[in-house]
């Protein structure tokens, strides 16, 4: 048993077979602590998304071994997998992944409503979480009448709207302006204060490197410095 939210030891995965194998995760290590903010870095390539995949569930790691909220993950079947992350991690993409056809509004209750949220509580939930991102008056908008920047407050709405137990970010504040960016930190901050939420997210951007309680730095498919402080 362990307190921590995500230990992934020794993580492997290979894509593409023979001469076009590329060897993704070559033995990465993480371990993030329960209430931790986690930034993982390295230069594009170096296997960011395909670790936040594995620790996901979303994609099967070839060996090593990944704890994440005291399940083996690579012991999940599809179904279970499924489930379990409903139930437990909220996951931004690089690409936003909003539905086009519902409004910012509308893309923030569905994922309360996916977990049993009662109609009044995603109301009151949905208007709080939107505007603690600045988008109070922009809740009746598709996303194609959404800037990208938009699009990503609306994602990060949706997790602050009703905190899972860890957020899984790929980029999380990639397309916001600075002042933006520091908002939407705090209350990713105020979220893991108050939820207990854990928070593991790959960033290019030294404000959300600078933000995190620690920085690891991927490189060719290991985690270099584990152990090192933010
Ligand atoms: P990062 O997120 O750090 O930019 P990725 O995890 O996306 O890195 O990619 C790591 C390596 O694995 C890269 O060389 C990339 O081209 C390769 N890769 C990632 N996904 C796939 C895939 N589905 N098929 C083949 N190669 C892939
Ligand atoms: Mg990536």
């Amino acid at each position: 048993m362990t307190n921590d939210a995500v230990v992934a030891r020794n993580v492997w995965r290979t894509y593409g077979a023979d001469d076009a194998a590329v060897v993704a995760l070559r033995g990465a290590d993480l371990t993030v602590a329960r209430g931790e903010i986690v930034a993982v870095t390295g230069p594009s390539g170096s296997g960011k998304t395909t670790l936040l995949n594995c620790l996901a569930g979303l994609d099967a790691a070839d060996d090593g071994a990944i704890e994440v909220l005291g399940t083996d993950v690579r012991a999940l079947d599809y179904e279970d997998a499924v489930e379990w992350r409903r139930q437990n991690v909220a996951i931004m993409f690089q690409a936003v992944g909003l539905l086009p056809y519902l409004t910012a509004r509308e893309n923030v209750e569905i994922a309360l409503r996916l977990r049993g949220v009662d109609r009044s509580s995603r109301r009151s939930a949905t208007a709080e979480a939107l505007a603690r991102v600045g988008l109070a008056d922009h809740a009746d908008h598709r996303p194609s009448e959404l800037s990208g920047g938009q699009q990503q407050r609306v994602a990060i709405a949706r997790v602050l709207a009703q905190p899972p137990k860890l957020l899984i970010a790929d980029e999380p504040t990639g397309q916001l302006d600075s002042d933006t960016t520091l908002v939407v930190l705090d209350e990713l901050r105020s979220a893991v204060k108050d939820h207990d939420l854990t928070i593991v997210m790959t960033t290019h951007d030294p404000t959300s490197t600078a933000f995190a309680d620690r920085a690891v730095r991927l490189a060719g498919g290991l985690v270099l410095d584990e152990d090192a402080g933010a």
